[in-house]
């Protein structure tokens, strides 16, 4: 163990360069820059110790000639068969937006962090689980089972050219893996064992165009939407907040069923900027809005949808000529793996071991990749786990801490020691 622990210290300057080659290959998404790119380096680095596949997800949301959805998967099969450890990453980061004072790509290495999107959310979690399989394979050639890096695209936005597209095609079979870890931003000495669930869906309240002079000869979608808005402010939102679960959701806030209202829009579009034009006197016969439903393990999806329906159906008893239509966007159930599965029972232990404490056990509030490989995959053994702030993620100035990078690269080792060789 001594022998692993040291292999990693001796490659602190080789993680440091891995996380800044990789920040330094912009894969912004959307629209889905650079993915092939990021796959030729993860391909010449990885190359010596595994069997490299580089995988098209063809057809896929954004897959174009221009933006192709490239994933890489690494494989070393061991001296004997066994079990399989996968470390999944996402390679792809969000925009970088206003406010930076390093740039955004540059990796830039200032007082122990390396800054840059991405570092934290999460090319640092990517460098951390390449260090420590390079560093477990160098000291152990002779190891058990197999080890398996992927990398994969479109985690930002909803993994479809990514994890789902791979656990469709058997990528993570109970045949081929057995342990997963996702190394997201959760923090080195936290294991995440899953998170809520996610349901959008667009409510449009339907009106009926008139004389903006005349109101009372049209109906306004928009005084229908107010009066659905005055049910989630007064009732559904009060009525969330009671929700609460069993599920560790960090930060605790957010250990409820919550809602957000991510737009309105009504009546007549928004005069263009810079545009001197009056409106013109019309009742709104159309209004939408954009709910961000996010619901826990004990609900299910048909129940957080039953409740919309009914606020709606409220609303049509309490008023004239009030109709509504609901569309759904996008809906993910709520994953969670048990604190005593097999992989979270092996970082456990290693966390003891490197940094002399027992783990804290979170869900995250928003989803990750982990859903697909348990929905799709069917492959319930997998958390997060992996250096860096969640905070910090899609912020300005994002950076990971070289030293957190490098606990976690241990963590993973000895967790990959444990699942493949046995205990120590
Ligand atoms: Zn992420």
């Amino acid at each position: 163990m001594e022998r692993l622990l040291a292999a990693i210290d001796a490659r602190r300057d080789d993680l440091i360069s891995l996380t800044q080659d990789l920040i330094r290959i912009p894969t912004v998404n959307p629209p889905g820059e650079n993915y092939r790119d990021i796959c030729d380096y993860l391909a010449r680095r990885l190359g010596p110790r595994f069997e490299i596949s580089l995988l098209h997800a063809e057809g896929t949301p954004g897959d174009s000639p221009r933006y192709p959805r490239w994933n890489i998967l690494a494989r070393r099969e061991g001296a004997r068969p066994g079990q399989c450890v996968h470390f999944n990453s996402h390679t792809d980061v969000v925009e970088a937006g206003r406010g930076w004072t390093h740039d955004p790509f540059g990796g830039a290495l200032v007082g122990g962090r390396i800054y840059g999107r991405g570092t934290c959310d999460m090319k640092g979690g990517l460098a951390a689980s390449i260090i420590a399989a390079e560093a477990f394979i160098d000291t152990f050639p002779d190891h058990d089972g197999a080890i398996e890096i992927s990398g994969t695209v479109d985690e930002e936005s909803g993994g479809y050219g990514g994890v789902a597209w791979m656990a469709e095609r058997g990528y993570f079979s109970p045949g081929r893996v057995q342990h997963v870890i996702i190394p997201e931003p959760l923090h080195k000495d936290r294991v995440c064992l899953g998170h809520r669930g996610v349901w959008w869906a667009e409510i449009e309240t339907k009106g009926r165009i008139a004389h903006g002079s005349m109101p009372f000869l049209g109906t306004c979608a928009l005084r229908h939407m107010g009066a659905v808005m005055g049910e989630i402010e007064h009732r559904l939102i009060p009525a969330l907040s009671n929700k609460t679960t069993a599920m560790p959701v960090v930060p605790e806030a957010a250990r409820q069923s919550t809602l957000n209202i991510n737009s309105v829009h009504g009546g007549q579009p928004e005069p263009e900027p810079g545009s001197t034009g009056l409106p013109s006197p019309c009742v709104p016969d159309s209004a939408r809005m954009i709910i961000d439903r996010r619901f826990i393990i004990e609900e299910s999806l048909d129940e957080v949808k039953a409740e919309i329906t009914d606020l709606l159906e409220r609303v049509a008893h309490s008023r004239e000529d009030f109709r509504y239509s609901v569309r759904d966007l996008f809906e993910v159930l709520p994953s969670m793996t048990e604190a005593d599965s097999p992989v979270s029972t092996a970082l456990t232990k290693a966390i003891g071991t490197v940094l002399g404490r027992a783990p804290e056990y979170v869900a995250s509030p928003g989803t990750y990749d982990q859903k697909h490989i348990d929905r799709i995959g069917r492959l319930k053994n997998c958390v997060a786990y992996g250096p860096g702030l969640l905070e910090l993620a899609h912020q300005p100035d994002e950076y990971v801490e070289v030293d957190d990078m490098l606990d976690s690269a241990k963590v993973m080792a000895l967790a990959l020691h444990d699942l493949l060789n046995g205990p120590a």
